[in-house]
């Protein structure tokens, strides 16, 4: 089945029970003052839960462009160096606004999962809250209770409360989720060790695929929790991980929503993509490929890159691929900007901005990245610099002052700087680089105190709302 067959199956499948099936809301946020880019299928219905609009259909069902780069969610640091985090992914996701409640939501993902998509049950287990005795949380029996229905007892893991207890804000709706993961380790792989060990453990073939989450409370701003009058549902799944799933591979870069980026990366570079997780050639290909697929829905959706704000995130996704290609695919002149035309053959279909906008997109990327090649070789001789004098001086530590300097001066990618001087025995001191970062963010912030929460209720809004910038002023890549 090919990526474009599954999503379009997944969307069948929720019309087919009475859903409404929706566009994906823009990647960049232009009107929420908490949140630079939509982090999960759930951000353009906010309001719906929170009771500010009514919602357009008791049942909805999409898929939403996600980008995962700052805030609460930052997986940046992932990206790259494990086969099934992205910057950018697309997020499946079925809703209910006051209409199912658990019993149906985990019995159409069952279905959907199983039967439609034919994955062996046996290559499935699901978590459940266990309760929290602090907050007088009781366990999720209703879901355990479901779930019995559908798969045996010994696959049915409970969860803690930071993994199984959705909340977004400091208030406003809450509840227990119930995630789903999938083994696709070999039969031999699974002889040696239990599954149920490597749920939520960091395995690459033993990944969280959907999370279900039941909303059936909602915070009080004393902190206290009340049972809401309507229960909702809101699903996320992962769009990559379900292809690689089902289409048998073991990393998200060997399903069809990455090959054919791969294979023009291979094509322009001459260099080989060969899937192993620890060699930079291959971690520099998937960075690439990954990071050009979030630069591009970013700029499709209105968002340039630029000094400040959200484009200064994007243009920092963008700098990190130019830097990874650079040193480790030996590109010195801009190519990923023909990456773009891929892309729009692979995905214009189906998110037709990418069709619109694709001059655009080629050209700002191409002269993004003219500018950048162009201090990069700056950057470079000055890491080596520093890195000499290091150890001339006989130190193990590169002097922070210089580092946040290279960062913040010259736009060089501190998660570079930090490989090199890995390379040659060094290391850079991580706690002074973010006094240094957040200095510098309060430098030019008034205040960044704030927490970054994916919502604030209205109350919370008027007391607290200091200014978008503000808000995600901690969060910014690096
Ligand atoms: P993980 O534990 O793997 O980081 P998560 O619990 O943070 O995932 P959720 O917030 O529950 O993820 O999002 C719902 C689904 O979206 C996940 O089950 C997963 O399939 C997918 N997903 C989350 N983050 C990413 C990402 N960075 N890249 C690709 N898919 C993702
Ligand atoms: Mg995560
Ligand atoms: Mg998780
Ligand atoms: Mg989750």
């Amino acid at each position: 089945m090919t990526s474009q067959e599954i999503r379009q199956k997944f969307l069948d499948y929720f019309k087919s029970k009475d859903h409404l099936i929706v566009p994906s809301a823009p990647i960049v946020l232009k009107d929420d003052p908490t949140l630079m880019f939509s982090n999960s299928g759930m951000t353009q219905f906010k309001d719906f839960f929170l009771g500010y609009k009514t919602p357009t259909a008791p049942r909805i069902a999409d898929t939403q462009k996600c980008l995962r780069v700052s805030g609460k969610h930052n997986d940046l640091d992932d990206v790259g160096r494990d086969t099934y985090h992205h910057t950018m992914f697309e997020m499946l996701g079925n809703w209910s606004f006051g209409d199912y409640f658990k019993k149906d939501a985990i019995a159409f993902a069952w279905e959907l999962l199983t039967e439609v998509f034919g994955i062996p049950k046996e290559n499935l287990y699901v978590t459940i809250f266990e309760g929290d005795a602090s907050e007088n949380l009781e366990r999720d029996q209703d879901a355990y209770d479901f779930w019995k229905s559908h798969i045996s007892e010994d696959r049915i893991i409970n969860g803690n409360k930071k993994d199984n207890f959705w909340e977004m804000g400091e208030s406003g709706p809450c509840g227990p989720c119930s995630e789903i993961h999938v083994d696709l380790r070999t039969e031999e792989e699974k002889a040696k060790v239990s599954g149920l060990e490597l749920v939520n453990n960091d395995h690459p073939q033993v990944v969280e695929v959907w999370n279900l989450v039941f909303m059936e409370f909602n915070r009080k701003a004393d902190k206290s929790l009340e049972k809401l009058p309507a229960q909702h549902v809101d699903t996320g799944m992962g769009f990559e991980r379900l292809c690689m799933a089902l289409q048998g591979k073991s990393s998200n870069y060997d399903t069809d929503v990455f090959t054919p980026l791969i294979a023009k990366v291979e094509e322009l570079s001459g260099k080989k993509y060969t899937g192993v997780l620890e060699n930079e050639k291959d971690i520099a290909i998937r960075v690439v490929v990954d990071h050009i697929r979030a630069v591009a829905f970013a700029i499709a959706d209105g968002q340039l890159p630029s000094s400040g704000g959200a484009g200064y995130v994007i243009r920092r996704i963008l700098r990190r691929g130019i830097s990874y290609s650079y040193r480790f695919l030996d590109m010195k002149e801009p190519f990923l900007y023909k990456l773009v035309a891929v892309l729009q053959e692979q995905m214009g279909r189906f998110f037709p901005e990418l069709e619109k906008q694709g001059t655009l997109v080629t050209e700002v990327i191409k002269s993004e990245e003219e500018s950048f090649l162009k201090t990069i070789e700056t950057g470079l001789i000055r890491v080596e610099k520093l890195i000499q004098q290091t150890i001339a001086d006989n130190q193990k530590v590169l002097p922070t002052l210089e580092v946040f300097e290279l960062y913040d001066t010259y736009g060089f990618p501190d998660d570079l700087t930090r490989i090199i001087a890995e390379e040659k025995g060094l290391t850079i001191d991580e706690e002074g680089f973010k006094a240094e970062k957040k200095k510098q963010q309060e430098r030019s912030k008034a205040d960044s105190a704030q927490k970054v929460y994916d919502w604030v209720t209205l109350e919370e809004k008027e007391e607290n709302f200091v200014g978008y910038d503000t808000i995600e002023s901690e969060t910014y890549i690096t």
